[in-house]
């Protein structure tokens, strides 16, 4: 086992009091900190939750990243990490707490199968093409499920973990899972784009979760709007 010498954390944003970290489920934290490991090579630790409905970070319209380092590389490897552990098939920057154009996909919702494994940094979408109708859910709108209405192809350009563009050309439900990811670094969440009725369906499941923010809130285990744009802007600051 390799043991890392704590030396000063070089950032740190914490939604809730340190203590709290393991009692709580709904909640966002990251910390990022500095490490000394034995190579002297400087690691940033991050721990990441999915952040739930209706947290505003999830409204916010991402920023590009000016540059990938390292430390962007171990954050994008960790939202693999975190969308197999949730056994999501897409998870967009803002649903952790990072307000960066980034996602990954796997649409095969399996680890092992790294050619479906995807990751886009500063994404464009064109030739958006046709309209199909199919179920989608979200892991930041847990157990909520409701068909949407998307283009069924699309062209999607981005930038990989190597700092390439890549490009592909996707139908069906790629398509649509790179189309509701990048909503969410537009701000938008899937129940933006449901039918009245639809939306109407899923009303009460949608104010059980403004519940449990609220009650959250209250209890100061989220963070206030103010603080919420602050560490935004701290994020920001640091790659866009
Ligand atoms: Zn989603």
């Amino acid at each position: 086992m390799v043991e890392f010498t704590h030396s000063k954390v070089v950032y740190q944003w914490s939604i809730l009091p340190t203590s709290q970290h393991n009692d709580v489920a709904n909640f966002i934290y990251l910390d990022f900190q500095a490490f000394s490991p034995p190579n002297n090579t400087k690691r940033l630790v991050i721990i990441m939750q999915i952040i739930k409905y209706p947290h505003p970070i999830l409204r916010h319209k991402c920023k590009p990243v000016k540059r990938i380092d390292q430390g962007l590389r171990d954050i994008i490897a960790e939202m693999l990490v975190v969308m197999y552990d949730d056994d999501g098939v897409g998870l967009a920057a803002n649903q952790i707490g990072l307000p960066y154009r980034i996602f990954v996909l796997n649409t095969s919702g399996n680890p092992e199968h790294k050619d479906n494994e995807f990751v886009f940094i500063n994404p464009v979408m064109s030739k958006k093409k046709g309209s199909a109708e199919s179920d989608e859910g979200c892991l930041s709108f847990p157990a909520i499920h409701a068909p949407v209405v998307r283009p069924d192809e699309i062209v999607i350009q981005g930038v990989g973990l190597d700092g390439q563009v890549r490009e592909y050309h996707w139908k069906g439900f790629a398509a649509k899972a790179a189309q509701h990811e990048m909503d969410h670094i537009n701000g938008m969440s899937f129940i933006d784009r449901l039918s009245p009725a639809n939306l109407l369906a899923v009303r009460e499941q949608l104010e059980e979760l403004e519940m449990q923010f609220e009650t959250n809130r209250r209890l100061k285990l989220i963070q206030d709007d103010a603080e919420i744009v602050a560490v935004i802007e701290e994020m920001e600051r640091r790659y866009c």
